[in-house]
């Protein structure tokens, strides 16, 4: 167990514990509290987004962002195929459909030919999109310029999911703060973690206040409890909030380790033209928060994706094939779906990602690059 080497495991900076001891002198550990008002304050000036509210996952600050766009039972959401399940759940909480995207080579992201001929095939079908979900995979930038064009043309407001982008810019600019929403997460396995907790940005206060208000069981002001809406229980605790404040002071060098870790596999790995990697788009700056390969099996001489993953499995590595693209998976199979090229299938049956924790040392990825070397 001790000696597995791990897809992406949490990896503390050092300062997470002075702030929950804070918590615990002040006996803040609940409701709410300083820790929570400041994380919230470092994720504002490290992203730029204006406001965000703290939340229990980034399922949550999802399904905040589609309620506070008015997305009901019926409603249409477009948003790609090539994703984690996290993205598609809270669209049917809501009782809406899911309308999937193929992904585009370029990015891997939502394809914006296809999402142009989505949106004005359900427009003549009688039923325009609520809402636009761009994800940005694996810490890689969507094609922001053509959807925000697109989004506005139509006047389709935007959710960017970058739960697996903090850290990640297009044009010099964040991601998840190029939407009316933008939602994070700090789940265990992401870039940086609370343990388990996400957030949601926006530009607009108001919005923002609303979220709070929805995420804390909708109580209206009143001295009894008294609510007049649905009311969630989506808000993070101050105690998560403290590792979070930890984890903000490092984010920086975190975004830098994986990138350098992306760098090393691209290296190790120049002498086997049968593996390539994960795109990044002209102008954009990914996170790298996996690695991620795509083995060419005309030249591999036999070795697929499996036979690696396998191979790493044996010596306690994990690696993981890509995200199986949605519009395949037995619970959304019967929701519309738009591609012509099956580039999320294609990438899930060829992909895998490699270990690309920020705390993997030297000889880790040393290991791990000599067992694929041996497989070629
Ligand atoms: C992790 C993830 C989410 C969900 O975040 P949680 O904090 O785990 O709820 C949503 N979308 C994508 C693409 C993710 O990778």
């Amino acid at each position: 167990m001790n000696n597995k080497i791990y897809l992406s495991s949490p990896h503390m900076g050092g300062g997470e514990l002075k702030y929950i001891h804070q918590a615990f002198e002040e006996n803040w550990i609940a409701p709410l509290g300083p820790n929570v008002d400041n994380f919230e304050k470092d994720i504002c000036q490290y992203t730029g987004a204006s406001h965000a509210a703290a939340l229990s996952s980034g399922t949550a600050a999802i399904h905040l962002a589609l309620i506070l766009l008015g997305v009901q039972a019926g409603d249409e959401v477009i948003c790609p195929t090539f994703t984690f399940s996290a993205t598609v759940n809270p669209i049917v909480y809501q009782g809406a459909v899911p309308v999937f995207i193929d992904s585009g080579y370029s990015t891997w992201n939502i394809c914006v030919k296809e999402t142009q001929r989505a949106i004005e095939d359900r427009i003549r079908k009688g039923k325009k999109p609520k809402a636009l979900m761009i994800v940005h995979l694996y810490g890689q930038s969507a094609k922001m310029d053509e959807l925000m064009e697109l989004a506005t043309h139509y006047d389709i407001p935007v959710i960017e999911d970058a739960a697996e982008a903090l850290g990640a810019q297009y044009k010099g600019k964040m991601l998840g703060t190029f939407g009316k929403f933008g939602i994070l997460s700090f789940n265990g396995n992401k870039i940086i973690t609370t343990s388990g907790g996400g957030a949601l940005l926006s530009h607009e206060e108001d919005l923002i206040k609303k979220a709070r208000f929805l995420a804390t069981q909708a109580r209206d002001n009143a001295p009894h409890y008294q609510h007049s809406q649905i009311g969630y229980n989506y808000r993070l605790s101050n105690i998560a909030a403290g590792i979070g404040r930890g984890q903000m002071e490092v984010i920086a060098e975190r975004v830098k380790q994986r990138r350098a870790h992306f760098e090393f596999y691209k290296t190790a790995f120049a002498g086997i033209p049968a593996i390539s990697f994960s795109p990044e788009l002209e102008n954009t700056l990914g996170n790298r928060w996996l690695t991620c390969i795509v083995v060419d099996e005309k030249q591999s001489g036999g070795v697929t994706r499996e036979t690696i993953r396998l191979a790493l499995e044996k010596q306690n590595i994990e690696a993981r094939p890509l995200w199986k693209p949605m519009h395949l998976q037995p619970i959304f199979a019967n929701y519309p779906y738009y591609g012509s090229r099956q580039v999320a299938e294609d990438l899930f049956t060829r992909g895998l990602c490699l270990p690309s924790g920020s705390n993997l040392s030297t000889e880790d990825l040393a290991k791990i690059a000599t067992s694929i070397k041996h497989l070629f």
